[in-house]
């Protein structure tokens, strides 16, 4: 049996301020949330602030990228072994908008993927399609091409060690959510391609959701679909009674 995860990406939002309020929501709600595994991802620079915060808290905290390289003359980047300093137990890779606004393609996030896993994180690898590949009816053959980079570089067992979200580019902070009859289909696709690899590998690696995710929706995903073991929450991250209403979801 799967547990159920739910990860918050704040992407480039917060404050010093408004991370403390936000993660005092949140600690002072988690004993609801039963089973759920829980994470967030900040901003780099408020990892310490929130691992701080987080010391006591079954919550786990990771970063929302990661260098692919360990050390050296890489100006802007944060190594795994940085993040590791800092307690992470995740580092987010792929996420669409990495891809998409700074032209991160599959074999540089396959190689994020790998550097996570030298640190001793948990790659949580991101895969989706953009509107115009749903409608051209391709959405299996790119997310299959984002899979295969990492399986390639890393193998069945390695992508195996990491979390799996599926996030349509089209429904990631537009409001639109997949119904979870779509979502479903994508994610059963992914565990059957990674079933053909290694069925045990398909049987434990979680595959979360993300786009749109809110407490309306979540359990029409998370709890009816067999194949959806949690989501990637944007938006609805930034809000510690939304947020924890979807990890009580998965308690
Ligand atoms: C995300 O950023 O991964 C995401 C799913 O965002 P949102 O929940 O806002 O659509």
């Amino acid at each position: 049996m799967r547990q159920t995860l739910v990860v918050g990406n704040w992407k480039l939002n917060g404050s010093l301020d408004s991370i403390k309020q936000l993660i005092s929501g949140i600690t002072a709600g988690e004993a609801d949330t039963g089973n759920a595994q829980i994470g967030v991802c900040p901003p780099f620079v408020y990892i310490p602030l929130v691992a701080n915060l987080l010391a006591d808290s079954k919550v786990a905290w990771g970063s929302q990228d990661i260098a692919d390289q360990e050390s050296g003359a890489f100006t802007g980047e944060v190594s795994g072994a940085m993040l590791n300093d800092f307690g992470c137990t995740y580092a987010i890779v792929g996420h669409s908008e990495r891809r998409s606004i700074y032209g991160e393609d599959d074999d540089f996030t396959a190689r994020k993927f790998a550097a996570a896993r030298k640190a001793g994180l948990t790659p949580i690898l991101c895969v989706g399609e953009s509107l115009e590949e749903r409608e051209q009816g391709i959405t299996e053959d790119v997310v299959s091409r984002q899979l295969d980079a990492v399986i390639k570089l890393e193998g069945i067992a390695g992508i195996g060690e990491g979390v799996i979200a599926y996030e349509p580019v089209w429904a990631i902070g537009t409001g639109k959510t997949a119904s979870p009859e779509m979502a479903q289909e994508v994610h059963a696709f992914i565990r059957g391609k990674l079933a053909g690899l290694d069925q045990s590998v398909a049987d434990k690696v979680q595959i979360l959701y993300g786009g749109s995710v809110k407490s309306s929706n979540a359990a029409g995903l998370f709890d009816a679909m067999e194949d959806i073991d949690g989501g990637l929450i944007g938006g609805a991250s930034l809000d510690a009674d939304e947020f924890l209403s979807i990890c009580k979801v998965g308690a």
